[in-house]
């Protein structure tokens, strides 16, 4: 199509670690033609066809988890710096790989870490409660700011992140989190088109109004925050008793057998290509 990027990014796909830091900008590289980035719409696409191959059903999840259990654990303070640092409320980059990555036992692990490196990470969730609040004053006054159906659908993602502000996270303030809970009742009646599901909706409401504690939540959640619900050999379900990996912290066993099979299993995908250890 004339007009648009000609490259093909799918051609670096699936990209490492490493490329998605250098799409993002965290490291110098070219783009996957070997040609210098064109501009920044440019890499957000990248970024955004990069992503939907990762997260495509057909890809499979333990190696669309160990790519971003690598980027989490080398460059997730960075990005978080960042987002927090940046003009624009969304950065389109930063703001697309925390949500990409948040379902990595790395990213809560982050946002639970008491370690200083992790420090500004306590306050992700009151940014983002802030900057999308203002996007949805914005809205209503009708200015030229648009709410994105992207920030509709990534509503679901942020409450991931939202789940932790009332543990070691900054307070959302008062103003911001009832802008939040307007939207999202005024959203509980709508049924077209709404991208936000009824369950979304509910999490998201009862974790800004009721602030709940990491101890409140069903113990199956709570476990699978902390990654340690289950023995990380695919196939065994043993969930008592289980020992972390030293190494990462990320995932556990319930026997040292286990952790060994897991280590270098060639019928699953093997811990040793997803064991990172973080600063954090
Ligand atoms: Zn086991
Ligand atoms: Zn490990």
């Amino acid at each position: 199509m004339a007009g648009s990027f000609s490259q093909n990014f799918m051609s670096l796909f699936p990209p490492t670690a490493e490329d998605l830091a250098v799409v993002i900008g965290l490291k110098e590289g070219r783009s996957p033609s070997g040609k210098a980035w064109a501009d920044k719409a440019q890499r957000a696409e990248c970024l955004r066809q990069w992503i939907t191959g990762l997260r495509h059903e057909d890809f499979p999840v333990p190696v669309f988890k160990a790519i971003f259990s690598e980027f989490a654990a080398k460059y997730l303070s960075t990005v978080v710096v960042r987002f927090i640092n940046s003009r624009d409320p969304f950065p389109a980059g930063e703001f697309n790989i925390l949500l990409s990555i948040r379902e990595v036992p790395h990213f809560s692990r982050y946002l639970r870490s008491k370690h200083r490196t992790a420090a500004p990470g306590k306050q992700l969730g009151r940014i983002i409660a802030e900057r999308f609040a203002n996007a949805l004053k914005m809205h209503k006054r009708r200015n030229i700011v648009p709410l994105p159906h992207d920030y509709l659908a990534q509503m679901e993602s942020l409450s991931e992140i939202f789940r932790f502000h009332s543990m070691h996270q900054e307070p959302i303030p008062i103003d911001a989190r009832n802008t939040i809970l307007d939207f999202l009742r005024a959203r509980d009646c709508q049924s077209v088109a709404n991208p936000l599901t009824k369950e979304t909706i509910r999490l998201l409401s009862l974790i800004l109004q009721d602030n709940p504690y990491l101890e409140d939540l069903p113990k199956e959640v709570a476990n699978r925050l902390k990654c340690r619900d289950v023995c990380g050999l695919p196939g065994c379900d043993i969930s008592t008793n289980l020992k972390t990996c030293a190494r990462c912290k990320m995932i556990c066993y319930c026997c040292p057998g286990h952790q060994r099979v897991h280590w270098s299993s060639k019928s699953s995908y093997p811990h040793r290509l997803s064991c990172f250890p973080t600063k954090y």
